[in-house]
């Protein structure tokens, strides 16, 4: 690397220790983390961020700040042609601003969000390999303005991050690549298989309906397969979107209830609901949070006793609504809570009870977490497990 012009040696130095600091981390989240940390250290700002391109919708979304607390979520979109961060990449130029709040160009919605006054800003675009990946922004210098070494330091900072959050995205893809081609193999082998034994002339009437049968799930279970990647692959991106639906909690447990009635029946075991009369709406995602409380009622039927209990629950607490999904099942051993919300862990041995990928609970945390929730799990071994999903209720910017 050559040495910028206008930077100090230690400057220089702390930026080719961060450079290979950044190479050598293949994960995303904690990869960007890094990013802006150094961002704002090597630029001595208030703040900065990492705001991510989503070539689809032509926007930026915002993935991590060193100030991520105040209201500023991850995934909040920033059109490209309303804000700075967006003329940076478009013109594949840095852009330094001072008096930001007077700017044509300031996507002035951040400022209420966060409730931080941007004054001075600088916005450098990531391009890995001609590609646009996104924006990395440092706001407020602590003294005076940014100036032409910052610009120098981040721009060099910019070009080594680009590449590597290319990489992390990469490996993060070929990983998934990799265990979807390993989780398709075992019913695709089987569907394969059963046409085979249709051919055959001398199977029996049943033999051809029990054959039918294993295609027929087993096709769904490819389908319910590639769903879960996809919906993993697209919250990994940071490309979802997340909708504020007012909803009645009650009516969705119902509603959750209701489609796994036939399934809980044919298990023999009893589904009851308790919500008290007064519970507040709650303001998120629809349809993601239905797809939250499916995962955890079906993985309450998969792994419970015959003959068990499956309880739904909802209540408030301090600004909060947390709603549990209960099982009278086997339970789960302390040893194993830590990792259970981790990517494709399986508590061993639950491969004999039901069939899973070990990525339902991992994609159920990420979505409670970008609504700003919380996911708890308790468990008493041979007793039953119950999951806790923490959501709040309203927030202050998020009148529906
Ligand atoms: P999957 O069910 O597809 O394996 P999940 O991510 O939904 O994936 O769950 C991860 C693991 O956690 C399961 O494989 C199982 O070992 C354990 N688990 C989840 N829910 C329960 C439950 N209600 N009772 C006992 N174990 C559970």
């Amino acid at each position: 690397m050559t040495p910028p012009a206008h930077l100090p040696p230690e400057a220089y130095h702390r930026l080719l220790e961060i450079s290979r600091a950044l190479a050598a981390t293949l994960d995303l989240d904690p990869l960007l983390t890094q990013i802006v940390h150094a961002a704002a250290d090597l630029s001595d700002a208030e703040a900065a961020s990492i705001l991510l391109y989503d070539p689809q919708s032509r926007e930026l979304h915002f993935q991590t700040a060193t100030n991520l607390t105040n209201g500023l979520k991850k995934g909040t979109a920033v059109p490209l042609d309303h804000s700075i961060a967006g003329l940076a990449l478009k013109r594949k130029t840095p852009i330094r601003r001072v008096n930001v709040r007077q700017d044509a160009d300031h996507y002035g919605r951040l400022d209420e969000i966060t409730h931080v006054q941007t004054r001075t800003l600088i916005a450098v675009p990531l391009i890995a390999n001609g590609q646009p990946v996104g924006v990395l922004e440092a706001i407020n210098k602590r003294e005076g303005a940014f100036t032409d070494a910052d610009e120098e330091i981040l721009t060099a900072l910019a070009a080594h991050a680009a590449v590597a959050i290319q990489n992390a995205r990469l490996f993060q893809q070929s990983d998934l690549i990799a265990e979807l081609v390993h989780e398709i193999r075992t019913p695709l082998g089987a569907i394969l298989a059963a046409s085979q034994l249709l051919r055959m002339p001398q199977i029996s009437e049943e033999q051809r309906q029990r054959t039918i049968e294993t295609i027929e799930q087993q096709a769904r279970y490819l389908n319910e397969l590639t769903t879960t990647f996809l919906d993993m692959a697209r919250l990994e991106s940071g490309r979802v979107r997340f909708e504020r639906n007012r909803i009645d909690v009650g009516a969705l447990l119902q509603e959750v209830a209701r489609m796994f009635a036939a399934e809980a029946q044919k298990r023999g075991i009893q589904m009851e609901i308790n919500i008290p009369e007064n519970l507040q709406p709650l303001v998120a995602d629809r349809a993601k949070i239905k797809q939250v409380l499916i995962n955890l009622v079906s993985n309450a039927l998969k792994y419970n006793r015959p003959h068990g209990k499956v309880r739904l629950a909802a209540y408030h607490e301090d600004g909060h609504i947390s709603i549990t999904v209960s099982d009278t099942g086997p339970g789960i051993a302390p040893q194993h809570l830590k990792h259970l919300f981790g990517k494709f862990y399986r508590v061993p041995g639950s491969e004999k009870q039901a069939r899973g990928t070990g990525l339902g609970l991992y994609i159920c945390k990420r979505i409670v977490e970008a609504h700003r929730g919380e996911m708890r799990v308790k468990s008493t071994l041979g007793q039953g497990t119950t999951f806790i999903v923490t959501l709040p209720l309203r927030e202050e910017d998020e009148q529906p």
